[in-house]
């Protein structure tokens, strides 16, 4: 996920780890091939459009943005935080009580066991929700059938991407994810996290140009909140930024525009 994703949640295990079963060979197996979860939001009415979620975190994300309000979940641990197996048997326990599952970050789509957690997840009877930045297009093309919506988080123009996600060549897969999104037809939202010191007002208008010609119908800003960034550098105070006039004409290219603030 994302900086934007879970705007609301911080990704801290609201529920707690059982203890383990006694470790064997086959028990480590499987637990190498399942979903490693970072945390657990057991309800959100603000993680997927109408519905009230769970939000499930995946640990690990390949890029290094400043501003992550989650940078506890970059990196991928030994041991998984939080046992798949536990998650899915409190799920069970709120089918009739939740809407949809949402799967959060991090970025789920690093995770090779993804497409079978949300497989597990549907056969509950959830909707499926995807929180992704986008660094892994042939994942997410191969989990978009099983997703009812997606928020995918586009971080700036083509050509600024890899001076705010600190890794190169990422605006290559952020652009394949896009138009993967676009093309299966999944209800979306796009959105991107904005920062007074890395996008200016002619950036923002420029990418919203860039989505809106893409085909692009919903679209989000999300001013950046210090909630959780650990680069000192980014803690500019934003106020009135951006200003009125710019969100009305990038307001103006969507079907639907959001402005999400601290
Ligand atoms: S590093 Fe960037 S892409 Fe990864 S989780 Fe944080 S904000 Fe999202």
């Amino acid at each position: 996920m994302s900086a934007l994703t879970s705007a609301n949640s911080a990704a801290r295990p609201a529920w707690r780890a059982e203890p383990a079963a006694p470790d064997d060979a086959s028990a480590s197996l499987l637990a190498d091939r399942q979903l490693k979860v970072g945390g657990v939001t057991p309800f959100s009415a603000t993680d997927y459009p109408g519905k009230l979620a769970a939000v499930v975190f995946v640990q690990g994300c390949p890029w290094r943005c400043g501003y992550c309000h989650n940078p506890h979940l970059q990196t991928r641990t030994g041991t998984s935080p939080l046992a798949w197996t536990q998650v899915i048997a409190r799920l069970k326990r709120r089918v009739g009580l939740i809407d949809a599952v949402v799967f959060s970050g991090g970025e789920p789509t690093m995770d090779p066991a993804l497409e079978d957690a949300m497989r597990e997840v549907r056969a509950l009877g959830f909707g499926v929700g995807l929180h992704t930045a986008g660094a892994y297009p042939r994942r997410l093309a191969e989990v978009l059938p099983l997703l009812d919506w997606v928020g995918i988080d586009l971080k700036a123009s083509w050509q600024g991407y890899d001076s705010i996600t600190r890794i190169s060549d990422s605006a290559r897969h952020a652009r394949a994810s896009a138009e993967a999104v676009l093309a299966s037809g999944v209800a979306h939202e796009f959105r991107t996290t904005v920062h007074p010191g890395l996008h200016s007002e002619p950036d923002i208008l420029a990418l919203a140009q860039t989505l809106s010609a893409m085909g692009v119908r919903h679209y989000a800003v999300q001013v950046f909140r210090r909630t959780g960034c650990m680069d000192e550098s980014l803690q500019a105070a934003s106020a009135g930024y951006p200003g009125a006039d710019l969100l009305a004409r990038v307001s103006a290219l969507f079907e639907t525009f959001t402005l999400r603030r601290e």
